[in-house]
């Protein structure tokens, strides 16, 4: 039996205190460590739940000081923290996955330059350091394509799209209107997938790995709005998906949870979208329909621990609530009605405000059946729908 490298009862660091970092706070809680959370915005939804809060910005050396001095081991719950703060505190503690591994995937170019030159399969794409470059760039990739900043983009922001050769001038100037010094933009063919699916893979600090079912994921506006489990379709594209996870992990040497988004093509192809180096939205249904979460796994893999038995429970469908949806379904006559529907599993991240295209949190339904949670699920969107129609009417 090998000894678990950090015990229950230290303290454990997390970068980014939204819906993630509070649910990884969770899930260490209950394995009886302590969680220090440091996130800039005080009504980050982790400090409430954090033994330990730092509502400072990153950038504050005394609280590096503080915070690597308490925790036994660092983490992040989005790849878009300072990779300099990652590598600060790893002259200290372990922080996990390695700064290394954020810097690649921080940066979309470098992200896909590492995929493609180790011959994973990604959509065509090239790089651009000045709007000026746009036109010529796009001709090399062809039309229609999709340009976004190569860092700090989420959840669809910071992305244009470019089906026409018309559209290039806009796109140009806007590039030009939001470009800071030292900015590059990557530009990729729009993919005319099948359909999105995505894994969940987690790595050990001994290199051992395992997968979570693959998933479907449906997406509006550029941000998910449902995924179901486990994907229908061939059990061969499942085993695909997993091998370039355990595949792209490995090339990594990732420490932790990570995500691959894929696209499948109609020829049954598979294109890596984008990896995550964390949980991820699509994985939220592990919390209810798996006999360890995706928490619980990272929990586990930058402590050291032995790896959980990755097994769905039930079949699933996870619907985001997203901006608007909140405000109905998180009170009154639409949250009751939600609270009624058998094998909904309800969660809200305690976000103080709504706004637009903010996550304020998602539903888990549960089934004997995938067809008698995708029903619920379904019922569910229309109810959002409809409700989204009256309040804009
Ligand atoms: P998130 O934070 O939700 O993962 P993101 O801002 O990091 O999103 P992407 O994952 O690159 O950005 O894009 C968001 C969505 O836009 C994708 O899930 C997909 O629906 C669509 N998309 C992105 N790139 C392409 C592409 N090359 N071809 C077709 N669709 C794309
Ligand atoms: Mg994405």
């Amino acid at each position: 039996m090998k000894a678990i490298v950090i015990e229950p009862g230290s303290v454990l660091g997390v970068l980014g205190g939204g819906q993630l970092g509070a649910m990884f706070t969770m899930a260490a809680c209950r394995l009886g460590y302590h969680v220090a959370v440091w996130d800039p915005d005080p009504e980050a939804p982790a400090h409430r739940v954090a033994t330990h809060s730092f509502p400072a910005p990153f950038t504050d050396q005394h609280v590096l000081a503080r915070f690597a001095d308490l925790v036994s081991v660092v983490t992040y719950e989005w790849e878009n923290i300072p990779a300099e703060l990652c590598q600060a505190l790893e002259q200290q503690k372990p922080v996990r996955p390695s700064s290394a591994v954020l810097s690649v995937i921080q940066d979309r170019l470098e992200q896909k330059g590492f995929l493609a030159s180790n011959g994973f399969p990604v959509p065509p794409f090239a790089g651009l350091t000045a709007p000026d470059q746009l036109a010529n760039i796009v001709r090399q990739v062809g039309y229609p394509a999709l340009c976004k900043t190569a860092t700090a983009g989420y959840d669809g922001k910071g992305q244009w799209r470019i089906t026409r050769e018309s559209d290039v001038r806009e796109v140009e100037q806007a590039l030009s209107e939001s470009a800071r010094p030292g900015m590059r933009w990557i530009v990729e063919s729009l993919i005319p997938f099948q359909r999105e699916l995505s894994i969940l893979v987690v790595r050990g600090i001994d290199g051992q790995s395992c997968t979570y079912p693959l998933v479907e994921n449906e997406h509006e506006e550029g941000i998910l709005r449902t995924t179901k489990v486990p994907a229908p379709g061939s059990s061969a594209v499942a085993e695909r998906a997993a091998a370039f996870a355990c595949q792209v992990v490995d090339r990594l040497e990732g420490v932790g949870v990570f995500c691959l988004e894929l696209f499948q093509l109609p020829s049954g192809e598979l294109l890596i979208n984008e990896i995550a180096p964390r949980p991820h939205n699509s994985g939220h249904y592990t919390l209810d329909a798996c006999s360890v979460s995706q928490f619980e796994q990272q929990v586990r893999a930058i402590c050291g621990m032995p790896l959980g038995e990755v097994r769905l429970l039930s079949p699933a469908v996870m619907v985001n609530l997203i901006g608007d949806d909140a405000a109905f379904f998180m009170k009154g006559a639409g949250c009751q009605a939600l609270l009624d529907v058998p094998g909904a599993v309800l969660h809200f991240y305690g976000k103080p405000a709504i706004r637009p295209r903010r996550k304020m949190g998602h539903v888990t339904f549960l089934g004997e059946t995938i067809s008698f949670a995708l029903d619920h699920a379904k019922q569910f969107r229309r109810t959002i729908r409809d409700h989204l129609r009256r309040s804009q009417s």
